[in-house]
């Protein structure tokens, strides 16, 4: 059996730590570090997920200033709000919670957020950063990979990683995360022949394609770390990732589970976008070195 990238018990470790560092700290800074999340329109899976992360800041003492605007919003009244959060001194990361409702262009929106404040690591200037090996705040998912990757001793350097999926959001990102931790990287997408002929040469798998349960046995090397950043809602309820568990479970080395494994890093690793920001902005000495890649 695999041994379980439990993201849901590095979360806590992590949150725990960040926890300290807030309340150590505030006094100094005069105040608490604060994330807004905006979210726009009534899309059911966001509501979900913003209330998780206004969960999460509560928990560990990041003050919210969340922001929801009706579907129907014009996109100036999107962009002047966030002028406003960049703007506002209160705020060290900004999140703008994707998918928007269609009329509204995510592109210039995520643009205006202030790069110091791009709590998602979306924005261009933090995107080419990574790509150049620059320090700036890194997508929330990839970064918790890492996280999740280290906290097992599984170092990429020298290894073959395959990453199913190319979206911005992960599986470039991701790629480019884990070549910089000295992985080769070979990056799959839709139009990929012969996927399994090259998740079956590799010894760390991130799949990311957003098709529920399309990696089996089949896919996978003995003894490869899997990790499974789909999420989906069953028909008949509870939740499943891209990786077929059950089958994946008895071959692979390591596997991180659905739910319970990338998803609450996902929400960690935005804490800490947000808190290493308000260390920068005030001067602060932090311990969160590990957890930036
Ligand atoms: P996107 O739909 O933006 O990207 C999916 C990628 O997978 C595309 O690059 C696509 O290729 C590729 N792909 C699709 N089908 C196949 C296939 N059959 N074989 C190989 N590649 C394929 O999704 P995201 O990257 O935003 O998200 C991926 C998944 O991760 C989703 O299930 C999403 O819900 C989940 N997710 C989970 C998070 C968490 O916190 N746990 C956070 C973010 C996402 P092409 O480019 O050719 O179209």
């Amino acid at each position: 059996m695999a041994q379980r990238l439990d993201g849901k018990r590095l979360a806590r470790e992590v949150e725990d730590r960040l926890k300290v560092l807030v309340e150590s700290s505030s006094a100094a800074a005069g105040r608490p570090p604060g994330l807004a999340v905006l979210r726009v329109g009534d899309d059911p899976a966001s509501a979900v997920y913003v209330a998780n992360k206004e969960k999460a800041c509560g928990r560990i003492g990041v003050a919210s200033f969340g922001a929801h605007l009706a579907a129907e919003t014009p996109q100036a009244e999107v962009l002047a709000v966030i002028e406003d959060l960049n703007a506002d001194t209160r705020v060290d990361g900004i999140l703008l919670q994707l998918p928007l409702p269609s009329g509204l262009d995510e592109g210039p929106l995520l643009q205006t957020i202030d790069p110091a404040k791009d709590a998602d690591g979306l924005h261009t200037l933090n995107l080419g950063r990574l790509l150049k090996g620059e320090s700036g705040p890194r997508s929330c998912t990839p970064a918790g990979v890492m996280a999740m990757l280290k906290s097992q001793g599984i170092d990429p350097a020298g290894k073959r990683a395959v990453v199913v999926g190319r979206s911005i959001l992960v599986g470039q990102p991701m790629a480019l995360m884990l070549q910089a931790a000295n992985a080769t990287v070979t990056i799959a997408h839709s139009r990929t022949t012969d996927l399994a002929a090259h998740t079956r040469e590799a010894e760390i798998v991130v799949v990311a394609a957003g098709r529920p349960g399309m990696i089996g046995a089949e896919h996978i090397r003995p003894g490869a770390a899997v990790v499974d950043v789909g999420i989906h809602r069953k028909p008949e309820g509870g939740l499943c990732g891209d990786v077929r568990a059950d089958e994946v479970d008895p071959i692979a080395a390591a596997l991180s589970p659905v739910p319970g494994g990338v998803g609450p890093m996902t929400v960690t690793m935005l804490l800490v976008n947000t808190v290493v920001a308000w260390c920068r902005q005030h001067g602060i000495d932090h311990n969160l070195d590990d957890l930036i890649v």
